[in-house]
């Protein structure tokens, strides 16, 4: 068995995964969402003290699985690096203490991975990260062959959404609230211009939007708020929808995933529905539970990485803020 732990952000978790079958035979998750909700968004010292107190709570309940285990895998990058440094500090508390060896996970492969909890892998597959810190395409052949094709400039999608909720003093995460205030507004009110719509460039920006957002919030009345939501949430996934066209012009989707917290949303996810019907290709989603950080896709990353014989060195295993992916 492999243990696995998820600290990268605002969600402690863990995770026992079986090797040979990839079954999840345990999970846990304490997320710090009211904690932070009050600021509006994550405040990186209080998530660190948060995850110092419920990693070892989540971790006793492990305790009957320690003589089984074979190796502790871990998010070690991207993400805070306040946050991080839990999590790697207890796997390599639990290496030592248990003599079994590290594995040091990208939290990035670990949402693609997300699609296969307790599953086989299906590759090549090109995948949208939509989450709090990404908006990317990859070209994903296996897990040694991840190949990014397009990335956000400034904000991603899941942060546009935040930062669009804060302003409308709904609180955090915003992606949920958004959606449902969405639900009751008319979508054409605003004319938000879509992002890059001119630029030949297969890249994302949200700060644009957002700031467009930011002047008519400021003008606007709470009873209008609604309205923004809709026309926010239908010009933020254009934008994405649009550079996807251009992208399967050059290079048709055959299989196409959409991972991360925000692939929750389900205006994108029909918009993306509808895009792939020309093109007769398959859509994967993870399961709405394993959609924002989890501990289960990096204990489902740990196992393959375990196969393949990927260790860290204790020494070198160093958290990284920024992904290399
Ligand atoms: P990263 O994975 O890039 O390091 P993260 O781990 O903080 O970032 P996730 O937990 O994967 O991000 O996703 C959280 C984000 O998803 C938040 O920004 C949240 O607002 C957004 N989100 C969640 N549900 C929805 C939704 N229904 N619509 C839009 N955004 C959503
Ligand atoms: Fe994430």
């Amino acid at each position: 068995m492999i243990l696995s732990i998820e600290s990268s952000c605002d969600d402690s978790a863990i995770a026992i995964t079986e090797i040979a079958t990839k079954k999840l035979l345990f999970h846990k998750k304490i997320s710090q969402e009211l904690e932070h909700s009050v600021y509006g968004g994550v405040v990186p010292e209080l998530a660190a003290r948060l995850h110092a107190e419920a990693l070892p709570k989540i971790l006793e309940e492990c305790r009957p699985y320690f003589g089984s285990l074979k190796a502790v895998a871990v998010t070690s990058s991207p993400g805070l690096t306040v946050t991080l440094v839990e999590g790697v500090t207890m796997a390599k508390a639990i290496s030592i203490a248990l003599n079994i060896p590290i594995i040091g996970v990208n939290h990035l492969v670990g949402h693609i991975y997300s699609l296969f909890i307790e599953k086989e892998s299906e590759f090549p597959l090109t995948v949208l990260l939509v989450s709090g810190g990404h908006t990317q395409v990859m070209e994903v052949k296996s897990l040694e062959d991840i190949k990014t094709v397009a990335k956000s400039m400034d904000d991603s999608f899941g942060e546009s959404f935040d930062k669009v909720a804060k302003m409308m003093n709904l609180g955090y995460p915003g992606g949920p609230l958004i959606q449902e205030l969405a639900k009751g507004g008319d979508r054409k009110k605003y004319n938000f211009t879509v992002p890059l719509h001119q630029s030949p460039l297969i890249a994302f920006s949200y700060s644009g939007l957002k700031n467009s957002v930011r002047l008519a919030v400021e003008k606007a009345e709470e009873s209008d708020y609604r309205d923004i939501a809709a026309s926010f949430e239908r010009v933020a996934a254009a934008h994405i929808i649009q550079k996807l066209k251009k992208y399967f012009k050059e290079v048709p989707p055959k299989k196409f995933a959409i991972v991360g917290g925000a692939s929750a949303n389900l205006y994108l996810r029909s918009q993306i529905e509808e895009l792939l019907k020309p093109h007769k290709a398959d859509l994967l989603l993870s399961e709405l539970k394993y959609c924002s950080d989890n501990a289960a896709m990096i204990g489902r990353v740990g196992v393959e990485m375990y196969e393949k014989g990927l260790f860290s060195s204790l020494d070198e295993l160093e958290v990284c803020p920024k992904s290399v992916i």
